[in-house]
This record gives structure tokens, C-alpha cells and sequence, in this order.
């Protein structure tokens, strides 16, 4: 059993993955899940360095289990994405993203909120029109919609992605690589996709603070990289505060991690960010 973050504690460990029958009773329950509405969504801050405020967050779906409390993503989303439910998984949490983003609106509080979208989602024919109708329905400004897509689901079927990916930016809508420098294709799609936002993969934070300078070249050389190709930088991982002032320090444009908050409940995330930006 792995502790999740002191939140809870995890019901279905990696070995339990490996049994079939373990996988099963999984499904059924995801299943349920989504029709019980069990699923939540967690908000990370991410900091604007320069102006020092919270502006944006990254939505992380949970699991709240009936018998077993709060499961993490890490055990869930493969079997959701091998069973096909990963779709509904993810609708789910938009919807949710987008209420959640009309109420603290209501509040008086803007704030933006980055959505994970798996490479299922991205070939599913009702996408556009899915982001496009829960938006306005929720009276949700687009400007307000990140999504943040992995290198893996982008090379699935390039070309059609780009379409796709055109027809959501046309809805005003922003695009993040995530988890940038761990996948395998070149480089070249930074420029074919229209990507808006690149998360440098919380791996090329771990060493930027040691004494070996050469440790920092490949994080600068990224923030470079997006910078020359008109993009903003988010770092991720981040959980020292020498791993924020480098960043600072070469520009890079937002910060998320541990450092400054993990993931939270929404209230939790409000009584935060006024505090924060007060
Ligand atoms: P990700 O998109 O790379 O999300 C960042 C993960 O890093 C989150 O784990 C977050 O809690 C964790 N994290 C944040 N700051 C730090 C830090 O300072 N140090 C460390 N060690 N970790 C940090 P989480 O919430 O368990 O999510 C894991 C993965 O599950 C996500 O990785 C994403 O790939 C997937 N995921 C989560 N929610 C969704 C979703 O709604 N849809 C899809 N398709 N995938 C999701
Ligand atoms: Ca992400
Ligand atoms: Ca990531
Ligand atoms: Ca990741």
C-alpha cells in the first residue's frame, strides 16, 4: 500500500495491476465510478515567476473509492486507457475543470486550468465539438482552456492531430506540450503542432542545483528552445527553493511543484491563491 500525498491511501497496488483478474474487477469498478460520479479533480498552482502569482493550475483527476478512499492516476489512467474507458475519464474531468472554473469566476477569481488529454481522446471524432459545446455551456472563456498533450499521443497520426489541434486553438482554446525531453520523436514537432505552452519534464529539474554545471545546460538550452520558438516555459517538479531561483534566473515562465503546493482540493486551491496573491 502507497501513501498518496497524506490524502488517503491506495486500494490497488502496481502488483495487483499485473493480475488479470485484478484488472477486471478494476474495469467493473471505473465502471461504476463514472456513473456514481466518483471522480474528482485536484488543482496544482502554477506560479508566474515574474509576477510572483498564481494565474493558472493543472487539473489531476482522483478516484474516490468507496472502500479503499483516495486512488492516484498512476494506478488508474493505464487501465482506463487499455480498457477505453480513459475517454469518459477525461470528459468527465473537463466538465468538472469547466465548473469548477465558472465558479471561481463567480467568486470573482480567473483562473486558468490546463487539462490532461490521452491520445484516445485526441483521435475521438466528437472532441472539437465536445470542448467547444462544454465551454459555452459552462460560460467558460476560452482563453481560460489549456490542454496538455504528451509527445507519444501527438506522433500517433500527425496529421490528423494537427487538424485537430488547429481546430481547437481556433476555438481560442491553448496547447501545452507535456512532460517535454522524455519522449522519442525529434524535435521537429515543436514546430509542425501549434503548441502554445512546453513543460520541461520534472527529470531535467533534479540536477539543475548541483555543483557540476554542465548539469543546468540541457534545462537552459530547453528554455531556449521554447523561448526561440515563441513558447511559454513551465518547469515542473519543482521542490527546492534553489530549483526556483535558477529558474527564475534564466527566465523560464512558470513554476509548479511541491514547493509550492501539491495538487488540492478546489476549495483548498481558493483559500491558497488568496493568500498567495494577497
Ligand atoms: P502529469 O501530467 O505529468 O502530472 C504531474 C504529476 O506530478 C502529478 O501526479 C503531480 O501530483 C506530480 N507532481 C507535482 N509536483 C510534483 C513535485 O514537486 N514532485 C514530484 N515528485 N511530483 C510532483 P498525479 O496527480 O499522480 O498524476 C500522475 C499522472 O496521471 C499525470 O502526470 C498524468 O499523466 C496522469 N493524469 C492525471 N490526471 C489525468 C487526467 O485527467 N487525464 C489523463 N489522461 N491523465 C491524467
Ligand atoms: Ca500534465
Ligand atoms: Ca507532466
Ligand atoms: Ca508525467
Amino acid at each position: 500500500v502507497k501513501q498518496l500525498g497524506g490524502a488517503g491511501f491506495e486500494f490497488y497496488s502496481e502488483e495487483m495491476q499485473t493480475g488479470s483478474l485484478e484488472r477486471l474487477k478494476m474495469e467493473n469498478d471505473l465502471r461504476k465510478a463514472l456513473q456514481r460520479d466518483e471522480l474528482c479533480v485536484y488543482y496544482q498552482p502554477k506560479v508566474c515567476l515574474k509576477e510572483n502569482k498564481i494565474y493558472e493550475a493543472e487539473a489531476l483527476v482522483r478516484w474516490n473509492h468507496p472502500e479503499s478512499g483516495l486512488v492516484s492516476p498512476g494506478s488508474f489512467i493505464p487501465i482506463a486507457e487499455e480498457t477505453g474507458l480513459i475517454s469518459a475519464v477525461g470528459e468527465q474531468v473537463f466538465v468538472q475543470s469547466c465548473q469548477q472554473i465558472s465558479a471561481w469566476l463567480n467568486k470573482g477569481l480567473s483562473i486558468k486550468v490546463s487539462v490532461n488529454l490521452s491520445a484516445q481522446q485526441l483521435l475521438h471524432n466528437d472532441l472539437v465539438s465536445f470542448i467547444g459545446d462544454t465551454i459555452k455551456a459552462h460560460k467558460v472563456p476560452a482563453h481560460l482552456i489549456e490542454l496538455e498533450l504528451t509527445e507519444s499521443s501527438l506522433i500517433e497520426d500527425p496529421e490528423r492531430t494537427v487538424e485537430i489541434l488547429e481546430q481547437i486553438k481556433a476555438l481560442g482554446v491553448t496547447l501545452a506540450i507535456d512532460d517535454f525531453g522524455t519522449g522519442y520523436s525529434s524535435l521537429s514537432y515543436l514546430q509542425r503542432f501549434p503548441l502554445d505552452i512546453l513543460k520541461i519534464d520534472r527529470s531535467f529539474l533534479k540536477e539543475v542545483t548541483s555543483a557540476d554545471p554542465q548539469q543546468a545546460t540541457l534545462t537552459k538550452a530547453i528554455i531556449a528552445l521554447g523561448h526561440n520558438l515563441d513558447m511559454k516555459i513551465v518547469a515542473e517538479g519543482v521542490e527546492t527553493r534553489a530549483q526556483l531561483d535558477f529558474l527564475k534566473y534564466q527566465h523560464c515562465d512558470y513554476a509548479q511543484g511541491f514547493l509550492i503546493s501539491p495538487p488540492v482540493p478546489a476549495q483548498t486551491f481558493f483559500e491558497l491563491v488568496e493568500r498567495y496573491n494577497a
